[in-house]
């Protein structure tokens, strides 16, 4: 079971309590095999206590909250969850009762009868805990999204209601069935640095339904990995699905696919959807991009092949590209990338043609072009288009980068 605690009081943030309750809560229930995954602290506000709650309750499900359940007006606890939860107070005659007999057992009236109502009143469809070692009684409360355990502030009076009143509640949850699942959805994007898509979404913020967002920048571009615990993987996978969503726009046509989609695969189907058969011509990416391709099961069904022209002489004996046109503007140019993409497409009788020409390194730099420079076109025979890019990284890093900017040029082209 995975679980989260929120602990309530002003005091806390100030700094003037130390928070003990939360610490001593995950002790007991690891040692039971629940998991607390979060700690929240929250001042005495409604608020700020309905929003804490509420946050962890669509996360997990399982939510145990200490402080704010006295009868002074700081304690806002229940009424704020009751309110969360969409329950009205009702005064329960047996706390009332057992209150009265607290106070004429030590031979006193009860005093201030309206705060020791109030702290009386719980939620409609509550349960109560009992308190052994002080006046307030705690609350279990259960909706459609999972359950709250409010717990006294006071460390004496929550340790024993958390071992006698709600740990045998819990091992009765703790059923398969109602352990809390962590599920993940990864979206994939190339083309963009990491640096960029955080402030793309810095500025949309979209809402995530309490789902955590990683960034992992790789070779082959950052993937945006959104995990959210939940109480099922059902409940999980809508969350996710609906934070992704919201997700999506801000990334625009620099998101390829999810999980673990392969940008080769991506292209194929979108040749196989147009009808379009694709050839490869290489220089510094070696046969990179035809090996990306092929590795794809039914490639052969769009992609014609290629071919490695990695010496100057390859590009023009083979090729065909003009002599001249790599003199003029060496074989790292748009001329010469455009050349190769619309010969190897002819050649090969294709109707879209790649060339990828660069530096890999860690040689062969100049100061025009240094390494990590690279050419690449892409086109049919009425539109080509070519970009270059400088990548960084060591060889085998530019020559993955290049393959995979390659394959994202296609997809661009296809889907314009
Ligand atoms: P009661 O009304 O029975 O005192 P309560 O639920 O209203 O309980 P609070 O008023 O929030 O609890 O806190 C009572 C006292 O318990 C605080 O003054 C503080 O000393 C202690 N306390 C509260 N929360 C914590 C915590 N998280 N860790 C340690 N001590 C705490």
């Amino acid at each position: 079971m995975l679980l989260e605690v929120v602990t309530i009081g002003d005091e806390l943030l100030l700094g003037f309590t130390v928070d003990t309750n939360a610490a001593y809560i995950s002790k007991v229930l690891a040692a039971e095999g629940m998991e607390v995954v979060r700690k929240t602290t929250v001042g005495d506000s409604a608020d700020a206590i309905a929003s804490a709650v509420g946050d962890a309750l669509t996360r997990t499900g399982a939510v145990i909250t200490t402080g704010g359940l006295g009868p002074t007006s700081d304690d806002a606890t229940k009424s704020s969850i009751a309110s969360l939860m969409g329950r009205e107070m009702r005064e329960d005659p047996g706390i009332l009762a057992a209150l009265g007999e607290r106070w004429r057992s030590r031979g006193l009236p009860m005093p201030l009868p309206l705060s020791n109502a109030n702290q009386a009143q719980v939620p409609d469809g509550a349960e109560i805990l009992i308190n052994d070692f002080g006046t307030a009684p705690g609350i279990w409360i259960q909706d459609g999204r999972g359950w709250v355990a409010m717990l006294p502030g006071v460390p004496r009076e929550m340790r024993g209601m958390l071992v006698s009143g709600l740990l045998p509640r819990l091992r009765k949850l703790g059923s398969p069935d109602s352990r809390g699942v962590i599920r993940s959805l990864t979206l994939r994007t190339t083309g963009i640095p990491e640096s960029a898509i955080a402030d793309r979404i810095e500025a949309a913020k979209p809402v995530l339904n309490g789902a955590s967002l990683a960034y992992l920048p790789g070779v082959e571009g950052v993937d945006l990995r959104l995990t959210l615990h939940a109480r099922s993987a059902g409940h999980a996978d809508e969350l996710l699905s609906d934070a992704a969503a919201k997700l999506r726009p801000t990334l625009g046509s620099y998101m390829y696919g999810e999980d673990d989609s392969d940008l080769a695969a991506i292209v194929l189907d979108l040749c196989r959807t147009r009808k379009a058969r694709l050839a490869t011509a290489e220089s510094c990416t070696g046969g990179m991009l035809g090996s990306r391709i092929t590795a794809v099961p039914g490639s052969s069904d769009c992609y014609v092949g290629g071919m490695v022209l990695y010496a100057n002489s390859a590009k023009i004996q083979l090729a065909g590209v003009p002599e001249s046109l790599v003199r003029m503007n060496g074989a790292v140019s748009e001329q010469v990338a455009t050349a190769m993409a619309g010969s190897v497409r002819d050649g090969l009788g294709a109707d879209l043609g790649v060339g990828v020409t660069g530096v890999a390194g860690p040689g062969g730099g100049t100061p025009e072009k240094p390494v990590g420079t690279v050419w690449i076109a892409s086109g049919t025979s009425e539109r080509m288009e070519a970009r270059s890019f400088r990548f960084p990284g060591d060889r085998e890093e530019i020559r993955q980068r290049a393959t995979q900017a390659a394959l994202d040029m296609v997809r661009q082209l296809l889907t314009s």
